[in-house]
């Protein structure tokens, strides 16, 4: 496909699009043309003939030249208990991904993902299980907060990179992304609103350092020892802990901002008081916050996750040494809202 992809453009790209779409055609096309499309498609429309007050002359041309990249709703999961929405979104070209809709009392939040599957092999995980497909289009990951907002006619004002994919793996157009969504004439949503999870590329997580971006930058560490981390995610056989944690410690230096440490709880795998010492030992005194999450149940996979006097014993550790630490209310249980499981339904009926 030859055609032009307009929702990844800025309104100034749009501008410049649109004067060469002018010169290509022949066609009188104003510069506040520019402005009209662009707020359409913050809006979420899919199709130019929805861009009412665009002269059809000038959607004929659209048409033949572009298209919106906007995720179409495939299949849609709303929990009974909280609300919580879970979408599986089809692409462009036919692939499928998921986005969660969480209502928390500081505000909408959607949970997005950057990638068709994803290479990173967590043992854990769902995403992962049948690697990667490709990398999502700026266009795409702000496409999903677009389709959100239409869907629930609600605002969003938060947005967590948690969904299926690693974003570092997919650096510029995450980097783009993030520009993009912070637009005040496009969605407006601010860094500090933004948080993005990663399994801990350590070259990665410097180079965004270097960035100087407001965001909350998440880390997947999940266990507290070399040996353990490798056997539950094998990304730590290429960056071991040690260069982890003083990849982090660079990105806390350079940007002044805490980092939330993400440890999913495993029964009789990383949960038991030794785990929880030695955790205690490498974050303390460091600028971060721990965020203990039960394990989801994944079909595939056999691990079960941790009862919940080991998280409590677990964070009491924690806690006497003055590390923050919280565990993840779970949203959606209802609906199985953790991430790429969805996704493999809808691959398994197709097969
Ligand atoms: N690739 C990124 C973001 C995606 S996953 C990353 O690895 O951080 C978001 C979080 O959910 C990560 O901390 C991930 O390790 C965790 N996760 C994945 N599968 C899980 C499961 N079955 N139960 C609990 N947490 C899980």
């Amino acid at each position: 496909m030859n055609k032009t992809d307009v929702s990844g453009f800025s309104k100034d790209e749009l501008l410049q699009y649109l004067a060469s779409l002018s010169e290509k055609t022949g066609l009188k096309i104003e510069k506040f043309r520019a402005g009209q499309i662009y707020s359409w498609l913050v809006k979420g429309v899919s199709d130019f003939d929805e861009m009412t007050n665009v002269p059809s002359r000038i959607r004929e041309a659209l048409k033949e030249d572009a298209y919106i990249a906007l995720p179409k709703v495939k299949a849609k999961l709303v929990s009974k208990i909280d609300g919580t929405i879970k979408y599986l979104f089809e692409l462009y070209d036919g692939e499928c991904i998921e986005s969660v809709f969480m209502r928390y009392e500081h505000g909408n939040t959607v949970c997005i993902s950057t990638q068709v599957g994803c290479r990173m092999g967590c043992t854990f995980c769902a995403s992962t299980l049948g690697g990667l497909v490709r990398n999502l289009t700026p266009s795409e990951m702000l496409g999903q907060v677009i389709a959100v907002e239409k869907d629930t006619g609600e605002r969003v004002s938060n947005i967590v990179m948690m969904g299926i994919g690693e974003p570092l793996d997919n650096y510029d157009n995450t980097l783009r992304f993030l520009k993009l969504v912070n637009d005040p004439e496009g969605l407006n949503i601010g860094q500090r609103h933004i948080s993005l999870s990663t399994c801990g590329l350590c070259d990665k997580i410097r180079k965004l350092a270097d960035e100087n971006l407001q965001i909350t930058l998440s880390v997947s560490l999940h266990a507290p020892s070399q040996d353990l981390r490798a056997h539950l995610m094998p990304v730590a056989r290429k960056f071991d802990i040690d260069e982890l944690i003083s990849s982090c410690r660079y990105y806390i230096e350079k940007t002044g901002r805490r980092i939330s440490f993400e440890y999913s709880m495993i029964h009789g795998e990383n949960d038991t008081p030794e785990c929880a010492a030695a955790l205690r030992d490498i974050l303390k005194g460091m600028l971060c916050h721990v965020n203990l999450i039960p394990l989801n149940d994944v079909r595939e996979r056999s691990y079960v996750k941790s009862s919940k006097e080991a998280i409590e014993k677990f964070s009491s550790v924690l806690e006497k040494a003055h590390i923050t630490v919280t565990v993840r209310r779970r949203l959606g249980s209802d609906i199985n809202a953790s991430c790429g499981q969805l996704r493999r339904d809808s691959i398994k009926e197709e097969a």
